[in-house]
């Protein structure tokens, strides 16, 4: 099996690429230049049938994901579908299927098969659950059971998977001895240190990295390398323990391409923001200009409840930085797991950063769209402005509370500016 990657490096243009093309409005010999330099990544897993291919990274339009999936504590498929749909529907370009309760393989190939965006998933936490379930602690896996999620999940038709192979041994010391605040805030990057300790090894998916690039490379599943060691607070961020294990994953990134595998690459976290700018820099620079995949960041631990917003802010500024993909974060962040009104307003908050993003390197249509937005304002035309709306479905909402859609609105009534002046 051949990888976009790969066809890309023996001058072939694929489907994938002539829709990605077009969906970009840029020249499909760019695309395949772009995925040559691995700036870019088109996470398209021949077996997911019903996607709609998306790029990530360059000069496309920087890419929203939204996490959904089960808890152990919360087992409701039916309930993550409607998320799944309610992540569609806000404009999510990828969903991430996190779940952790209940059929997980079910429930993944349902959310492969309705999906037109692409799917992740992090295969180490359905290791870890199969563990729990079976000896009552998800760290009793074997290195085995962590590399046969990853296949079962690429044989699935998941587009991309977030493996954490740059926790190394070395790294985790590093969290011990500077005392971090919130010691590791990832799952998977906990699960892994806390193995790793335990069995007196190394990373087995660090160690085994080969053959995890055969199983990717078979199914021309992207690998989203992982920030298992990710700061959880701004007292952590850009410590010597992240800072390593970005070096890893730059070793990494360029290992991934040689053995023909797209690369995206995980980053922080929480973050304050004079240091965003710094974080992606360094970044880009130790990674070869993979695109980067952005949790957040939040730029501040105390916005509980609102953590859309602090992640919007995070992200907003980490991609005028040149970051390229904003994992959401809903207000649920910190609290519980999402409900689909988290996961609408999660997705509208990292949309609009996106977009102001875009705005900000100069995207055509994006301007367009904000300037047939302000011409509608000026003239008054409520419809204009629901079509234009990054969210129609608020904005009518909202219109429907006022007594009728031509004229002012209730805020100015009579002293309507674009009437008094028109
Ligand atoms: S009433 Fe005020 S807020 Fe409403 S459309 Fe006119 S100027 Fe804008």
């Amino acid at each position: 099996m051949s990888t976009q990657r790969i066809a890309a490096l023996e001058g072939r243009i694929t489907d994938v690429m002539r829709h990605v093309a077009a969906e970009e409005g840029v020249k499909e010999q760019e695309v395949v230049d772009l995925l040559v330099s691995g700036k870019v990544a088109i996470p398209a897993n021949p077996g997911h049938k019903s996607l709609l291919p998306r790029g990530v990274g360059g000069p496309f339009t920087v890419k929203v994901n939204a996490n959904i999936g089960t808890s152990l504590a919360c087992n409701d498929p039916e309930l993550e579908l409607k998320k799944l749909e309610a992540a569609i529907s806000a404009g999510a370009d990828a969903v991430m299927d996190l779940s952790t309760g209940g059929d997980m393989d079910d429930l993944r190939r349902e959310v492969v098969r309705r999906s037109p965006v692409p799917v992740g998933t992090v295969p180490l936490y359905d290791a870890a659950v199969r563990s729990y379930e079976a000896k009552g602690d998800p760290t009793l896996v074997t290195a085995d059971d962590m590399i046969d999620a990853v296949r079962r999940h690429a044989e699935d038709g998941v587009d991309f998977v977030t493996v954490h192979c740059g926790v190394t041994r070395s790294a985790v010391e590093k969290v011990r001895k500077t005392g971090r605040v919130t010691r590791i805030v990832s799952r998977g990057g906990s699960m892994l240190a806390s193995w790793m300790e335990r069995e007196n090894r190394e990373n087995p998916l660090y160690e085994r990295y080969d053959e995890l690039m055969e199983i990717l490379r078979e199914h021309d599943v992207t690998i989203s390398l992982g920030d298992g060691l990710r700061p959880g607070c701004l007292a952590d961020a850009t410590d010597p323990a992240q800072i390593e294990e970005l070096v890893v994953l730059g070793e990494l990134t360029q290992r991934a391409w040689d053995a023909g595998v797209q690369v995206i690459v995980e980053g922080p976290g929480h973050v304050p923001l004079h240091q965003i700018q710094t974080n992606v820099i360094l970044q880009k620079r130790m990674c070869h200009g993979a695109p980067f995949y952005i949790l957040g960041p939040l730029v501040t631990d105390v916005g509980a409840g609102y953590d859309h917003i602090t992640g919007a802010i995070g992200g907003a500024i980490a991609g005028m930085a040149g970051a390229d993909f904003l994992c959401y974060v809903t207000p649920a962040e910190h609290l519980s797991l999402p409900n689909e009104d988290d996961v609408r307003k999660g997705v509208m908050a990292s949309k609009i950063a996106a977009h102001a993003v875009d705005i900000s390197r100069g995207n055509k249509a994006a301007w367009e769209r904000d300037l047939a937005m302000s011409k509608c304002r000026a003239s008054l035309d409520w419809e204009g402005q629901i079509e234009n709306a990054l969210d129609p479905v608020q904005v009518r909402e909202r219109l429907g509370q006022k007594t009728q859609l031509n004229g002012e609105c209730t805020m100015c009534d009579k002293l309507c500016a674009m009437k008094v002046f028109s």
